[in-house]
């Protein structure tokens, strides 16, 4: 904020309550309106506006002024037809935004972080019963069964969704200080936890290695996102399956060695063959399935090699059920199996490393977030998601 635009007689009442040990919240005090817009879907394809007032900022309350929040497939989903039952709701959850209150209590994030005014952060699960937790506590347990902002109910507070002007961070929730990433790679950490843990899920096998052949199906900004994790990772013979051209091309700039249009073979056994010529006349030592198409998911076996892996991970929600042969998709061929959902604390500090590692190789991150808009045009944001155009879509207040 412009100093000169600030209330001066604000900032010395600050500095005197500092002094006197005070209690009051530290706030940036006359920058701050007295109402917020919060985007509420109201019904399905349909957000208003709506204004709410800000709550007093308590002891351990944090206002953060939001700055973008990504478009997620789980809010195209609920926006479409509601399948949480949340409506009323303020959908956003992968957001980030800047600190102008913080309750007196609140001196450090959940990795044992500084945090203070000024600072920009996002957030992670809400632990209403275990407020003290910190990323340390929480190695195993994922995201499943947490609260998160962004996909709570409506309240009194009003202010719980990242796709508004300001989001009020209560005792209990877990958050980062971001200060040291930039605007993009705040608004893509959600997401790039997702594949982090999948990571994560996928070493537990033990089989995959620096040189190990990977297959990624699907390239949408899941499978995009896995290429760039891998590749971080120092593994580089990547081969991306999907049936679009310009996502096969952005798959290669995010590292895929070889690409194959799968619409362009009739039947697995061509595709397999396809996949097997791309590795120079090899199966995948390991798999990651990308999709939410029960196709893809019988598919997938017959790219990975014997005593390979598999991770499965598109299938965020219920896609429907699928065809393996156990006995020679699993049995004989002794795959090793995981599946792989959301992530866990732990997973979502790692992701701020990872972002910088992608940016120092050289993988084009930014250009994942194609389309961007302003609060009021998020019924517009939503639909453009819907019509699955571009990529990652996100909301950017100015
Ligand atoms: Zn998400």
């Amino acid at each position: 904020m412009d100093i000169n635009s600030m209330n001066i007689e604000e900032i010395v009442r600050q500095v005197l309550a500092g002094m006197a040990g005070n209690e009051t919240p530290v706030s940036a005090g006359a920058g701050i309106p007295k109402t917020a817009r919060v985007a509420v879907l109201t019904k399905p394809e349909n957000f208003e506006l709506k204004e709410y007032p800000i709550p007093e900022v308590g002891d351990d309350d944090i206002l953060v002024k939001v700055e973008g929040c990504g478009v997620c497939g789980t809010d195209a989903h609920e926006f479409k037809r509601d399948p949480f039952g949340l409506i009323p709701v303020a959908l956003g959850h992968e957001g980030t935004g800047e600190i102008v209150k913080i309750g007196k209590n609140v001196k450090k994030d959940s990795a044992g972080k500084d945090v203070k005014l000024g600072d920009k952060i996002v957030t992670c699960m809400i632990f209403k019963d275990n407020p003290d937790i910190t990323m340390f506590d929480l190695n195993k347990q994922n995201v499943g069964g947490a609260d998160v902002y962004g996909l709570l109910p409506d309240d009194d507070i009003h202010l719980n969704g990242w796709f508004s002007d300001y989001i009020f961070i209560r005792k209990g929730s877990t958050f980062f200080n971001v200060s040291d990433l930039d605007l993009y790679s705040r608004v893509l950490i959600e997401p790039c936890a997702v594949l982090v843990h999948a990571v994560e899920r996928a070493k537990t096998t033990g089989i995959l290695r620096f040189n190990s052949r990977v297959v990624v199906q699907g390239c949408g900004p899941i499978g995009l996102i896995c290429i760039a994790v891998l590749r971080t990772m120092g593994i580089e013979t990547i081969v991306a399956v999907d049936g679009e051209p310009k996502r096969l091309e952005f798959a290669k700039e995010m590292g895929a060695s070889k690409t194959v249009n799968f619409k362009e073979y009739k039947g697995i056994e061509a595709l397999a063959g396809a996949v097997e010529n791309a590795f120079g006349g090899h199966l995948a030592d390991f798999a990651f399935q990308c999709t939410g198409s029960p196709a893809a998911h019988s598919n997938i076996y017959k790219f990975i090699r014997n005593g390979g892996g598999l991770c499965e991970l598109g299938f965020f929600i219920n896609g429907g059920d699928a065809t393996i042969n156990p006995h020679f998709d699993i049995c004989s061929k002794e795959i090793t199996t995981v599946g792989s959902w959301v992530y866990t604390l732990r997973d979502y500090a790692t992701t701020f490393d990872f972002l910088k590692r992608a940016k120092g190789i050289g993988l084009p991150m930014d250009k994942l977030i194609t389309h961007t808009f302003p609060l009021e045009e998020i019924n517009e944001a939503l639909k453009t998601n819907l019509r699955m155009e571009g990529l990652k879509i996100a909301i950017i207040n100015k």
